[in-house]
């Protein structure tokens, strides 16, 4: 690592008055104490559920009995309470494997006896829509028990109860002779994962057979395909070493394997930390969240990124675990390795990559010497993370000493957040937002970024602004597929962030060179005329031959083709470009009174004189042609809607790409209004097959497109699906 920065670590963390200015700001973090379990809470968020419960409200009921759960504390009868009451909740939402779960920690955290009856109930009722008959019969027989030992219940209500257990028995029983047929459920994790194309790689973990990791003095270690690639072809099925949810995603998703729930088990000490099940939970508590716990998770929400680089060390084992790794590195030496990444214990791989803490700016450097400082002294003074020992030393012996094992922790917890500003990976989700109270049709998706992720294999590729692989996530695991074909011979590239369909060639440079210290030179940026691409987007039209006006400013009044070179006047061209932006907000305004027919007048208009000034690809022409669409679709004039969507398509292709989300997404709004219109025809007519030719070829290319970018868990690919079978039906 950078001496400079171990040097300053080293000083700072053995200097007594420092130590304590720091100490103060942790015992500050830690004054906090939202992070507590409270049982009087938990008891009230429990009445606001049954109140929600009663009105059958069942989703507003979980969220309350989730806040209830969250705050009940260990082993308490408030816990076993909100956890019995979220099980009804999750019953009547169909939530059974979740509703199964929450019983067996109802019963196991000191639910009441005398009502024990009700949850062996549910738990019957349960298993016997799983089709889990044996497991039913067992849940009846233990109510039938409880019963039993029931008091203060009167005798006819007792009987009644006992005549409906005899009943179901008997049912169940009945099922159990037909041997029906156990429903596997398995919508596990590991079947919607994809399959690494021409299988694993044995000598580059998580990669594709079909790659090389390769090393030159000027490109460094970067990847290369040994074979041809194809398009669509899946080249890295990664398992982060370690990610860290962002606090705003904590209540939305798995602390321990990025997984959305519906009803979390929180931590057993702390409020914050909340898991998908309670494998995640023990795994997480062993691993790592230990020494988080306690109030830990305050000052890591405070610190940013670097909370991974405490996670990364965390997960890397106890302080044995870590001396053998570095006794066992100084042997190796500079052998050279014919393998890269471990998946059973990939620390090697994670300590190797780049830091560039020589290259940082001192003041970015001292920052995360300070922060590094600040994780140690918290691992020291809030935590039994140096106690492995029997007797082990005092927090303030151990600071005694340069060699000491917690400079070694600082050091490393030091290098990982430095490797973390060029080698952290953002997890992000495709998150749909539907309008309150509005058309249920009309939602909008974004990119969330849900966690941040070191991926030590995927971090091999090098950048360029026009990558040939696209990534996404399920959960945790980062899939990378080629998004086009890829010749043997070839470099495999990411994009790490500045996209030439996104950002200006200067813009990207200085990007790259601030954050991953190296010039870029991808074919765009060294390509003339490729270097601004997307102010295509934006340009004006040349009055000659209809190309894009590039050069030269707005403000000189005259600018030049970047196709004929002709130089315009743009005078002329603004004022159309003014008066049709008028046009257009008065479009919206009247159609967010309703009035479709105006809106369509004044969009009308507002595209002709946009065609006059706007080069074809202008986004504000896809906008305004898009605007028509939409009024031609709500007046059921679907054959006009379908030609103003079909206009768009090539601007969009040009844009983004042939094979982009954003043209999948417009092939989407498309075969919708298609499916429309091929239903205006009558079965069967030429017309009417043409259409549903056109549909088809329409809802296929879509689905490729999604394919290559998700997997089945994407909502998108779902509807598509959902079209595919639709159309499917039309025919016969
Ligand atoms: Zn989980
Ligand atoms: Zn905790
Ligand atoms: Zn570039
Ligand atoms: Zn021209």
């Amino acid at each position: 690592m950078g001496k400079s920065g171990y040097l300053l670590l080293t000083n700072l963390i053995l200097n007594i008055c420092f130590r304590e200015k720091l100490l103060e700001w942790i015992k500050y973090t830690q004054s906090n104490t939202e992070w507590m379990k409270s049982a009087s809470m938990a008891s009230k968020f429990r009445v606001q559920g049954n109140e929600k419960f009663k009105k059958c409200d069942d989703a507003g009921s979980l969220a309350f009995y989730t806040k209830s759960v969250v705050n009940a504390p260990r082993d308490s009868e408030e816990l076993s309470l909100a956890l019995a009451n979220r099980s009804a909740a999750l019953f009547h939402l169909g939530a059974y494997q979740e509703c199964l779960r929450d019983i067996a920690l109802a019963l196991q955290s000191g639910y009441p006896t005398s009502l024990h009856y009700k949850l062996y109930l549910r738990r019957s009722q349960c298993l016997s829509i799983l089709n889990r008959h044996k497991e039913e019969v067992e849940a009846l027989q233990s109510a039938q028990k409880c019963l039993e030992l029931t008091r203060n219940m009167s005798l006819s209500k007792k009987s009644s109860i006992e005549r409906d257990i005899e009943l179901a028995l008997s049912e169940a029983s009945s099922q159990l002779s037909i041997g029906s047929i156990q429903s596997a459920s398995d919508g596990s994790e590991v079947s919607c994962i994809p399959v690494l194309t021409y299988g694993e790689n044995q000598r580059f973990a998580y990669a594709s057979a079909a790659l090389d990791l390769r090393y030159t003095e000027e490109q460094g270690r970067h990847v290369v395909a040994n074979r041809d690639v194809k398009m669509g072809d899946t080249l890295f099925v990664e398992r982060p070493y370690a990610f860290v949810v962002l606090p705003d995603q904590y209540r939305a998703h798995c602390h321990n394997c990025c997984a959305s729930y519906t009803a979390p088990v929180p931590c057993w000490e702390c409020t914050l930390a909340l898991y998908c099940s309670e494998a995640c939970r023990q795994e997480s508590w062993d691993l790592y969240h230990q020494w988080e716990c306690h109030g830990g998770l305050e000052l890591l929400h405070s610190i940013g990124i670097a909370h991974l680089g405490l996670r990364v060390v965390l997960k890397s084992g106890s302080l044995p675990t870590l001396k053998d790794f570095f006794t066992k590195l100084q042997e190796s030496g500079s052998q050279l390795q014919d393998t890269y990444g471990d998946k059973q214990y990939n620390y090697k791989a994670v300590y190797q990559l780049v830091s560039h803490l020589d290259d940082m700016k001192l003041e970015d450097l001292f920052q995360y010497t300070m922060t590094a400082c600040m994780l140690t002294l918290y691992l020291c003074h809030y935590t039994d993370y140096f106690k492995v020992e029997e007797n082990s030393l005092s927090p303030d012996e151990l600071l005694q000493d340069r060699k000491s094992v917690v400079c070694l922790v600082g050091a490393m917890i030091l290098r990982h957040i430095a490797q973390l500003v060029c080698n952290g990976h953002a997890i992000t989700k495709l998150d749909r937002t539907f309008p309150e109270n509005e058309n249920k049709e009309v939602w909008t998706e974004r990119q969330v970024r849900i966690a941040t992720a070191i991926y030590p294999s995927a971090s091999m590729m090098n950048h360029s602004c026009d990558p040939n692989i696209i990534n996404s996530f399920y959960n945790q695991y980062l899939i990378v597929r080629a998004c086009k074909d890829i010749s043997k011979g070839e470099e495999v590239f990411n994009c790490y962030g500045p996209h030439f369909r996104h950002m200006g060639s200067q813009e990207r440079q200085e990007a790259l060179r601030s954050q991953y210290f190296f010039i870029c030179t991808c074919r765009p940026c060294s390509l003339s005329g490729q270097q601004d691409f997307q102010e295509r987007f934006s340009a004006l039209l040349c009055p000659k031959c209809s190309g894009p006006l590039l050069e030269g400013s707005e403000s000189s009044r005259h600018m030049t083709c970047s196709d004929c070179g002709h130089s315009a006047s743009i005078s002329g061209l603004i004022e159309n470009a003014f008066q049709a932006h008028a046009l257009f907000n008065e479009g919206v305004v009247a159609l967010d009174t309703g009035d479709i027919k105006q809106a369509l007048k004044k969009f009308e208009a507002c595209w002709y004189l946009r065609q006059q000034c706007l080069y074809r690809s202008h986004k504000d022409l896809t906008t305004c042609v898009d605007q028509l669409a939409k009024c031609y679709s709500m007046l059921g004039d679907y054959g006009r809607s379908v030609e103003c969507l079909l206009l768009i398509l090539p601007a969009v292709e040009e844009q983004f790409g042939s094979n982009s989300i954003e043209v999948a997404n417009e092939l989407q709004k498309l075969s919708d209004v298609m499916i429309c219109d091929i239903s205006d025809h009558s079965l069967g007519s030429a017309a009417y097959l043409e259409k549903h030719k056109k549909a088809t070829e329409c809802v296929q290319r879509a689905k490729r497109i999604f394919e290559l970018h998700y997997g089945i868990w994407n909502t998108g690919l779902q509807d598509i699906l959902y079209k595919e079978g639709q159309l499917e039906q039309m025919v016969m």
